[in-house]
């Protein structure tokens, strides 16, 4: 493995102790470097595969280093090696399903032939010369996709109406500019298949009416970018983007636009105006981008993993995907696992699975014999789900009614150790810091309620400032422009939803 998660604990010395160690001994045998194949706290990763087989399919490795490589060749010619060996049939990798990481940790990302080589951009040329584009919306609303990038929103209804609108100029964008504290499955999914996600964009592009695109990704992920530069490139080279695609009229060219880590750029209106060459501050909607959108055009903002779902849904048909998940949020979602839990990486999962299942069965549980207390979902727009709610099934819906969000897909685990308005308290500085200061009860409000948040850590809040504090939770969702500002509260919300004992303890006046 070859992503950054894999590389940070010294996946590159292994990858050359494997070509070295090999060299020309065995014609047959190729070492690739591939992408995420999701259980990074067991990096480096290794796995022995038959070409293109699963992850489960394969012998794989963990925590290699350089070392080990001269006894994972030998085992090419026998028996595996037994004291690296990672179980394929462990919860972990048996009980995900993968359409968006279907080829994440198998094909070689800056590979175009190995992309290919897996059915890679058949979904484009079928649409392209079976579809109209007006079919291609009706298979993506058929599939019942909604937006991965927190909001929830029906892909086919967002992309139908920007189609509609009566405009030569169109956008598509690519929000990559994700930021939520713990997570990173959308560096995952570019650094693991950055041609998945550029098939989508063309093919959103084809149904809307857009000959010009946009990838806005932070510039914090440079691996994600390299290999998304190299991406486009031989895409450009190989016919599937550019001028005149195949044997059509249609044409798209991409460009990525980098960001400098504000989060508040990941808010669509405030990315549209960064990549105008504006600073990067929300504006008020509407109108709304699919209306008027990058200078003033229709343009259809999406992020990675909800492009990365269409070009199954194109090749295997909107049904299909319908067929996946619960009755109001269909298919799988990418989630990352962060925290305390014995296995932190990168998981896929039918929409529904319970957050038992997720936590328990497929992360390993909490390490150390210590007690699960809550897991925060949905970043700092999000909330903390305690204990008495794992089994609820994870989807758009479910997770609202627990006054939390499902977000872009960030779970970050807690033990018993970890205190609730510590937490609190840690969101609350992320959203001040965050905010781009642009109206007053956003700027303002997350520093006073910061200041009381840090106050009740230190145990000299009052009374009085707890209830100010609640106060200020009702303003601040109320009245701020953004998102940023409107769910900043909900962490302390949530908190105090659930437990309310912790930040009665903390009092001063108590
Ligand atoms: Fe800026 Fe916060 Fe207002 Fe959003 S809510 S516009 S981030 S100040």
């Amino acid at each position: 493995c070859m992503a950054a998660s894999c590389q940070s604990s010294g996946a590159a010395p292994v990858l050359d102790a494997l070509v070295a160690g090999l060299g020309d001994s065995k014609p047959s045998c190729k070492v690739k470097g591939v992408g995420c194949m999701g259980l990074c706290s067991a990096g480096p990763l290794v796995s022995i595969a038959d070409r293109e087989a699963s992850l489960e399919e394969s012998t794989i490795y963990r925590d290699v280093t350089a070392d080990d490589a001269a006894d994972i060749i030998a085992s090419l010619d026998g028996p595996p090696v037994e004291r690296l060996r990672c179980p394929t049939d462990q919860p972990f990798f048996a009980r995900q399903q993968k359409i968006v990481l279907e080829n994440a940790g198998i094909i070689d990302p800056d590979s175009f032939k190995g992309y290919v080589a897996v059915g890679g951009y058949s979904a484009l040329i079928r649409a392209l010369s079976e579809m109209t584009p007006a079919d291609v919306l009706r298979e993506v609303t058929d599939s019942g996709l909604r937006g991965r990038g927190g909001g929830g929103y029906p892909t086919g209804l967002k992309w139908s109406t920007v189609a509609k609108m009566p405009a030569t100029q169109k956008y598509v964008i690519c929000n990559a500019d994700e930021g939520d504290p713990g997570a990173f499955m959308d560096r995952a999914i570019l650094e693991s298949d950055p041609h998945r996600v550029l098939e989508g964009m063309a093919i959103a592009a084809y149904a809307i009416g857009a000959n010009k695109a946009y990838v806005y990704v932070r510039a914090e992920y440079p691996l994600a970018v390299e290999r998304l530069q190299t991406a486009i490139r031989k895409a450009k080279r190989s016919g599937f983007l550019g001028n005149k695609i195949g044997d059509t009229q249609f044409s798209l060219e991409v460009e990525i636009r980098l960001g400098a880590g504000a989060f508040v750029c990941g808010e669509e209106t405030a990315l549209m105006a960064s990549i105008e060459g504006l600073r990067g501050q929300p504006r008020p909607r509407p109108p709304y981008p699919a209306e008027s959108g990058l200078w003033g055009h229709p343009t259809l903002i999406n992020n990675v993993e909800t492009f990365a779902n269409i070009a199954p849904i194109v090749r295997e048909g909107g049904n299909w995907f319908a067929s996946i998940g619960t009755e109001r949020s269909k298919g799988t979602k990418v989630f990352a696992l962060a925290g305390t839990i014995t296995n932190t990486g990168l998981i896929e999962v039918p929409m529904g699975t319970s957050l038992r299942d997720i936590i328990e069965v497929i992360g390993g549980g909490i390490p150390g014999g210590k007690a699960f207390k809550a897991v925060q979902t949905g970043g700092p727009s999000g909330g903390c789900i305690p204990a008495q709610h794992l089994d609820i099934a994870v989807d758009y819906d479910s997770l609202k009614t627990l006054g939390t969000m499902m977000g872009s897909g960030g779970m970050i685990v807690m033990d018993e150790t970890s205190s609730m308005v510590d937490v609190a308290r840690y969101f609350m500085e992320f959203c001040m810091t965050e905010s781009c200061g642009k109206c007053i009860p956003c700027r303002t409000g997350t520093q006073q309620m910061h200041s009381i948040l840090d106050r009740l850590a230190k145990a000299q809040a009052t009374r009085a400032e707890l209830a100010l504090l609640e106060e200020l939770c009702e303003v601040v969702q109320a009245t701020s422009l953004c998102g940023l500002g409107q769910t900043a509260p909900n962490p302390v919300l949530s908190t105090m939803r659930y437990f309310r004992d912790e930040y009665e303890a903390k009092l001063g006046d108590a």
